[in-house]
Parts: C-alpha cells; structure tokens; sequence
C-alpha cells in the first residue's frame, strides 16, 4: 500500500459567502493535526456573491488554498472535476462547502484509506433535509443504483467522500454524475475496496439549497445512461444489429413465400401479409442502421472524453502545468 504523504480537500462553492470563512477555519484546524501535508482546493463555480473576493483574501494569506474560478456556473460535478484535476494530493477529500458535511469526519475517512481501501464514501445516517422533496427520492434512487450497478451503498449523494487518487483520477465525470461515483469507480476497481462509514450531517444555517426536486429527474436520466452504458457500451451494434436481423427476417420469409407465389403463376391479391412483411423489413433495416449509428455515437462519446466539462477563469495558488 502507497504511503500517504498529502491530502488534497475538494470543495464546490457555488453563493456560500457566509458558509466559506468558517468552513476554512474548521479544516485548517482539523488538516493541522494530522500527520500529512494538505492542500484545500476551493472551486468557485460562478458565484455573484462575495465568495470569490473572500476566497482570494484567504488564497493571499494561505498559500495551501488553491483557487479555481469557474467562467460561470457549470454544476457541482464539474467543480469536483476541476478540483480533482487540481490535485497534487495522494488522498482526495470532497465535500461540500455549506458546513453540512464536518471536517472532524476526514480523520476518520482517511484512517480507512490506510487500511486500504479506495473509497471511502460517507453515510448521513442523520440527514437534517427535507424528508418529503429531498430524504425520499434519494432513497428511492440509492436503492435504484444500488440495483442497476450491483454496487450498494446507503448514501450516495453525500459529497463527503475520500479516494486514492491515482483511482478515481481514472474515472471521467459530467453532468451530475458526481452522485455515482461509487457505481463508476467500481468500474476500474474491486468493489470490495470501496466502503462506507457514517459522517455527521448538519442543517443549511446560511444559504439556501441550489437543488430541489427537480434534480431528481436529472438523476433518473443519469442513472439510465449508466445502465445502458454499461451494458451496451461496448458493442451497441450486437443489440440493434440483432434485433433489426430478427424483425427482418420476420418480414423477410412471408415475402419471399409470397414472391415465389406470385412466381409460380399464382394471383397473391391484396393479402395483408403482402404490407405486414414489408413493414417488418423496413423496421429491421431501420434497427439496423440505428445500430451502425449508436456506434458511432459510442465512438464519438469516447473520443470525446478528453474535454474538460468546465471553463477557468482564473487560478490562485496553481502553478501551471
Ligand atoms: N454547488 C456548486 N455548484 C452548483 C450547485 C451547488 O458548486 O451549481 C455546491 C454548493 O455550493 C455546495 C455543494 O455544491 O457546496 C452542495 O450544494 P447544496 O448544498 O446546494 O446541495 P444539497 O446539500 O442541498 O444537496
Ligand atoms: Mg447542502
């Protein structure tokens, strides 16, 4: 096991003007005592308040802060993508930026780390949101991955997290996939080494929440696309190539017995089976073609993949790469 030398925290910032001073205060006190050198990663996603002003005075005293200044708001799993790219750490902390996850909570992430696994995912078994609009979906959704991914675990949406970095550096993220990050890092490590533990979970004192139940939509569509991902990621051809074989062979055969019919000097009339057979071809033929083109979409999709999904404004602390 890699000995640990430096911690990289992670945190999406997006209006928490109020929540950041005392959210740097808690860290700094928390990363001090422990044995390992930090560095805390603030990504400003285009916030109109005063975080950025507050983040570049405490970048000028600390020069462990660095800052990313996104061009305008892009989400919260592109701010993370752009904090993990940041990194210079061995270990990667996330977690959110309006003092609803506790920085006493790291320590215990970390001595997990150690005992070698890869992720460490936090479990609000306390969750102080909304029951109905919040707590509900995101059970029902936890459930859902769980099942579709074979990867089960409590809590994914919390942002408290910590990974190896060299493992989840492998993982691309976008949209809002930041909520199934144990589901697509199983995909390049043993799901055996991804654990959870539960966290301390504190109500929203300053700010208000930049999600509701719309995101749930969101996340239902992300889900879907994980599942089919995964299962016809590889060679969606083979799924549409067979289905367009079967439904044109289905319309193939009759056509062809009506043809030799109509060979033979038989009259076939205005048989039904005549349209039916033509139809089932040209279904197929169409399956056929989606199938060429889900390829080449899969292709595109992958070679797509070396776009950053954010733009930088600016960056403090960073040296260039
Ligand atoms: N966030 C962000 N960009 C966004 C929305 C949210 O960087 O577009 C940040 C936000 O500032 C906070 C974290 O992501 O640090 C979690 O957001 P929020 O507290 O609104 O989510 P909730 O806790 O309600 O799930
Ligand atoms: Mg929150």
């Amino acid at each position: 096991m890699e000995e640990i030398k430096k911690l990289s925290v992670v945190i999406p910032v997006y209006n928490e003007e109020e929540n950041v001073p005392i959210l740097y205060k808690q860290l700094v006190e928390v990363l001090r005592e422990l044995p390992y050198d930090y560095e805390v990663i603030f990504v400003n996603d285009g916030s109109t308040d005063r975080t950025g002003e507050i983040l570049e005075e405490i970048a000028r005293k600390d020069k462990k802060v660095k800052v990313i200044e996104f061009s305008r708001n892009f989400g919260q799993t592109p701010a993370i993508v752009a904090g993990i790219d940041h990194s210079a750490g061995d270990v990667i902390i996330t977690m959110d930026g309006d003092l609803q996850n506790d920085p006493k909570d790291i320590p215990r992430l970390i001595e997990k780390i150690k005992e070698g696994y890869d992720v460490v995912s936090g479990w609000r078994k306390n969750r102080k949101d909304a029951a109905v609009s919040r707590k509900l979906p995101s059970k029902v959704a936890n459930w859902l991955i769980g099942k579709l991914t074979g990867v089960r675990i409590h809590d994914y949406g919390c942002t408290l997290k910590a990974y190896r970095s060299d493992v989840i550096k492998r993982v691309r993220l976008y949209g809002e996939l930041h909520r199934f990050i144990p589901a697509l890092v199983s995909t390049v490590t043993s799901p055996n080494r991804i654990v959870e533990i539960p966290v301390e979970h504190h109500p929203r004192r300053f700010g208000r929440s930049k999600y509701g139940i719309s995101r749930t939509f969101k996340v239902i569509s992300d889900l879907f696309f994980i599942w089919f991902l995964q299962k016809f990621m590889q060679k969606p051809i083979h799924f549409f190539g067979l289905l367009g074989i079967v439904l044109f062979s289905i319309g193939f055969f009759p056509f062809l017995y009506l043809v030799l019919l109509k060979l033979t000097g038989h009259s076939i009339g205005q048989r039904p089976l005549l349209i039916i057979s033509v139809l089932f071809m040209i279904a197929g033929t169409q399956m056929f073609t989606t199938g060429i083109l889900s390829e080449i979409l899969m292709r595109i999709y992958y070679e797509s993949q070396n776009k950053k999904p954010y733009v930088v404004r600016r960056a403090l602390n960073v040296e260039e790469k």
